[in-house]
C-alpha cells in the first residue's frame, strides 16, 4: 500500500521558492512549484532575484509544474486557443528562465476545473491539481487531484497530523498546497515553523515524500 506525500507550491511567491523550497532541501525532500510566470514580473521588476531562485530550484532537483501564464480564470474563457496560448506562454517563458525540462503536470488557478480546461489539461499534461480537500485513494481523477492547504490560519497543525495519520492508516496520496513560507504569512500561506512542522511530521518511514511527477510513476492508474 502506498504511503505517499506530496509538497506543492503554487504562482509561487519568492517566500515558497526561498523559504519552502530550503526547508524541503534541509530534509532531503523534493517538491512541486506550478508555476504562472507573469509573477516573475509582478513580484520583482527586473525579475533578477526571482531568476536565481527559479534556478536554485531547478538545480536542487525540485520539479516545476503549470499554473498558466497569466493565472487564468477559466471560469471566464470559453475558447479553446486562449488557454492553450496562454499554456504555450507559460512554457515559453520558463523555458527562457533556464526550465530544461518539459513541465509534465498542472494545478489549475483558484481551483477553477471547468469542462474545457480538463479536456485541454488532460491532453497536454500527466496530472491536474486542483483544491478538493482530501487524500488521493481507491478511483483517483488525475485531472483532479485532491489537496489538503497548507494555509496555517485555516489548517491547525492538529489538523494536517490527522490527515496524516488517516494516511498512515489507509494508505493513498496526501498532496499538501501553500503559497508564501514567510514570517507573516498571507492567509494562503504559512510559515516557517508551521511548513517545517507539517515536513518534520512528513519525515517518517510510513511515508514516501516525492514530487507529484514521481508519485505518479509509483501508481498504475
Ligand atoms: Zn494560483
Amino acid at each position: 500500500m502506498h504511503k505517499i506525500v506530496s509538497f506543492t507550491f503554487d504562482d509561487v511567491d519568492t517566500s515558497g521558492l526561498t523559504n519552502g523550497r530550503m526547508i524541503l532541501d534541509n530534509f532531503g525532500f523534493k517538491g512541486t512549484f506550478y508555476i504562472s510566470s507573469v509573477f516573475f514580473k509582478e513580484v520583482d521588476k527586473d525579475g533578477i532575484f526571482n531568476q536565481i531562485e527559479f534556478q536554485n530550484c531547478i538545480d536542487q532537483g525540485h520539479e516545476i509544474g503549470c499554473h498558466t501564464f497569466s493565472h487564468l480564470h477559466f471560469h471566464d474563457i470559453y475558447k479553446k486557443y486562449l488557454i492553450e496560448k496562454d499554456l504555450e506562454r507559460n512554457n515559453r517563458e520558463l523555458k527562457s528562465k533556464g526550465l530544461g525540462k518539459p513541465l509534465n503536470n498542472f494545478s489549475y488557478p483558484f481551483g477553477e476545473q471547468t469542462v474545457l480546461a480538463k479536456k485541454i489539461i488532460s491532453k497536454k499534461f500527466r496530472s491536474g491539481r486542483g483544491t478538493f480537500p482530501g487524500i488521493n485513494r481507491n478511483k483517483v481523477d488525475l485531472y483532479s487531484l485532491k489537496a489538503i492547504k497548507l494555509y496555517e490560519s485555516i489548517n491547525s497543525l492538529q489538523m494536517i497530523k490527522a490527515s496524516l495519520y488517516d494516511l498512515k492508516k489507509n494508505g493513498g496520496w496526501l498532496i499538501f498546497y501553500t503559497h508564501d513560507v514567510q514570517v507573516n504569512p498571507s492567509k494562503y500561506g504559512c510559515t516557517p515553523e508551521y511548513f517545517s512542522s507539517v515536513v518534520e511530521m512528513a519525515n517518517e518511514k510510513a511515508f514516501e515524500v516525492l514530487t507529484v511527477d514521481e508519485s505518479l510513476n509509483r501508481f498504475s492508474f
